[in-house]
């Protein structure tokens, strides 16, 4: 699980959240929704280990990830976290297939089997045919694609998406969700998804409102049985590759 205890972050005299705690199971797609500077992505951002809280206490499993040293926390990342953000924020120099083997490299996998599990996952997304491009010569929902391809590659316990598909039209954006909402749930990987889109929140299990640095709804809360409505397993649900 991934767990927040009693969160708060200011930023100067803005108080971005304020005794935010949340309880994640692995496996649970998650989305965030709440208006403009509500603290969506300073939450995002706190529990990925990117900034650090005010105060409050962050948990990977038992491993307190606030209490971590910056190198500890940046091979925690590395081994456990994968991250799509908006621009995809490819390496514009490297072709798709280099770009998704980058987390793979860096946790230490020898080049060839790094490419060859790049290509597996760009064939999975459906951007196979795309390896050799580079970010430049790639459409945008292409581009995303990869990005999601590179996020799943190493294997990441949490994916952590803050408002992937805004720089997609909503047809694109509403097909690159479905195929990362899928490809996390097929690969077992916790997915929070910070999105403003209600047809998004829609295919995740659990979806949790933030209002003003503080959760104003968690869905979790409210299911009787205690166990969602996953909506990725809906029939129809297209899967990738
Ligand atoms: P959006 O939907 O517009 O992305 P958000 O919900 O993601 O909004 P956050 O980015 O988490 O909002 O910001 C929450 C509050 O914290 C806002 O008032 C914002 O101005 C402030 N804030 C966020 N980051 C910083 C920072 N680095 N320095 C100062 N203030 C910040
Ligand atoms: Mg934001």
């Amino acid at each position: 699980d991934l767990v927040a205890n009693n969160l708060t972050k200011n930023f100067g005299s803005v108080a971005a959240l304020r005794q935010v705690s949340l309880r994640i199971p692995g496996g649970q797609s998650v989305a965030i929704m709440g208006p403009s500077g509500s603290g969506k992505s300073t939450l995002l951002h706190c529990l990925a280990g990117i900034i650090a809280p005010t105060t409050g206490t962050v948990l990977l499993g038992n491993e307190p990830i606030s209490d971590m040293s910056d190198g500890q926390r940046s091979k925690m990342r590395l081994e456990n976290f994968g991250f799509v953000f908006q621009d995809g924020q490819l390496v514009p120099e490297l072709p798709a297939r280099e770009n998704v083997a980058v987390p793979l490299l860096l946790q230490g996998k020898p080049r060839r089997e790094a490419l060859a599990a790049a290509d597996m996952w760009l064939a999975r997304l459906g951007v196979e045919p795309e390896r050799h491009r580079r970010p430049g010569e790639m459409s945008g929902g292409q581009l995303q694609r990869v990005a999601i391809a590179r996020a799943l590659a190493g294997q990441p316990a949490v994916v952590f998406a803050d408002e992937p598909t805004g720089a997609l039209d909503q047809a694109t954006g509403h097909e690159v969700t479905q195929i990362l909402t899928t490809a996390a749930k097929m690969s077992g990987a916790t997915l929070i998804i910070v999105t403003h889109d209600p047809n998004v929140a829609a295919w995740c299990e659990r979806l949790v409102e933030i209002r003003d640095g503080v959760i104003h709804a968690d869905s979790a809360n409210v299911a009787t049985s205690g166990s969602a409505q996953p909506g990725t397993a809906r029939p129809g649900a297209p899967r990738p590759g």
